[in-house]
């Protein structure tokens, strides 16, 4: 039978052509035009696939979103967003939608974009039964392997442009930079997203010498932020010697650099000194102290709960995971503990515990 995609949108135009160019390719297609009405055509016949529109007359998309992955786990959702709508998009992603697409869409990449979700939720259904749909966790790599091949060749014919182009013309000199910099941040964006739903791997786990790991930490951050090396100094400080810790060393140097990026970010803008303290503990078996303090701009004290929320950032670039990162790594991998206390306007000072045996 041929599968069936319902149309939630209130832009008769669009629909229209839409619900034509998907029939034509043998879909079965239905348009609900508010939440209400997509609500009642729902009832009468459930879809493979839904195309939700976030911005409804009646009801919020993700309101929304939130009935129809109650009701109708099986349905796999990709949501519309209008221009700019990226963040919301990631919200919608985290509630369960499979994909999303902005608008305006070339109906080339709308059909791709349905041909793969359906690929996915077949598979999906047939690995698991109905009710697990797709969650962030599954579906990122997916996700992060589609946007990083683009990137990868953006980047490539970016190097040839910027070889034979004329970079007096400051325009195109300018333009060249901006791609640059926008193909890093989403490159970056898409590893700490890996990051954040890679699988634990104990077999890696290895004697490692905290000191060591965190002279390396700094030296990368150093050397990223290299143009600022006359207003943010380091200042190592350490109580002796501490014992090597068995650990995943690939993790746990992400999980410092993450801290140490934050540090220096929070420093930017003024400068300051970052301290860097480690100590050993005797006691409750045996534990390392790391501290980071940092000179920054602090944080407002109602985001401090906030810190370890996914996707939560006060930085126009920011991706908010990179403490989630640390918790799960630090706390959920390696047993530690890890704690941010800061003043605005003062500082910041994180603390990163790890004991020295694992259970
Ligand atoms: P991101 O750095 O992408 O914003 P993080 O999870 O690393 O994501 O940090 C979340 C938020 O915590 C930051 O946006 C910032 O508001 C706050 N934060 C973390 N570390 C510091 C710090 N050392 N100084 C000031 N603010 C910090
Ligand atoms: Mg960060």
């Amino acid at each position: 039978m041929n599968q069936g995609i319902l149309i939630i949108d209130d832009d008769l135009n669009y629909t229209q052509i839409v619900k034509q160019f998907l029939e034509a390719r043998g879909f079965r297609v239905s348009i609900g035009m508010d939440g209400a009405s997509a609500l009642q055509k729902l009832k009468a016949e459930i879809p493979e696939l839904i195309l939700l529109d976030l911005n409804l007359p009646d009801i919020s998309g993700k309101e929304l979103l939130a009935k129809i992955r109650e009701n109708h786990p099986e349905c796999a959702v990709i949501v519309i967003t209008g221009y700019g709508g990226e963040q919301i998009a990631i919200e919608m992603m985290k509630a369960g939608a499979i994909d999303f697409l902005s608008k305006p869409i070339e109906l080339k990449i709308l059909l791709e974009a349905i041909h793969n979700t359906l690929k996915l939720r077949k598979s999906r259904l047939e690995e698991r039964g109905d009710e697990s749909l797709p969650t962030l966790e599954n579906f990122f790599p997916f996700l992060a392997h589609e946007i990083r091949n683009p990137l990868h060749a953006i980047g490539g014919a970016l190097a040839v442009i910027q070889r034979r182009s004329d970079l007096k013309d400051e325009p195109l000199a300018q333009s060249i930079r901006i791609i640059k910099e926008e193909v890093h941040h989403l490159s970056e964006f898409v590893q700490e997203c890996l990051d954040f739903v890679r699988p634990p791997n104990k077999k890696y786990y290895t004697e490692i010498d905290i000191n060591e790991v965190l002279s390396l930490v700094l030296n990368i951050v150093r050397h990223i932020y290299e143009e600022y090396s006359s207003k943010i100094k380091i200042r190592r400080t350490a109580a002796s010697q501490v014992p090597k810790i068995p650990a995943n060393y690939e993790e746990i140097k992400q999980a410092l650099l993450n801290i140490v990026k934050n540090n220096y970010e929070a420093m930017l803008e003024n400068g300051g000194e970052l301290e860097v303290h480690t100590c050993f503990h005797p006691a409750d078996g045996g534990w390392i102290e790391i501290l980071f303090s940092d000179q920054g701009q602090g944080i407002k004290k109602e985001n401090l709960k906030h810190l370890f929320t996914p996707f939560f950032t006060t930085k126009l670039k920011g991706t908010g995971l990179g403490l989630p990162i640390c918790h799960r790594i630090i706390v959920d991998r390696h047993q530690g503990q890890i704690a941010v206390e800061s003043q605005e306007g003062q500082g910041t000072r994180v603390t990163v515990r790890l004991p020295i045996r694992q259970q």
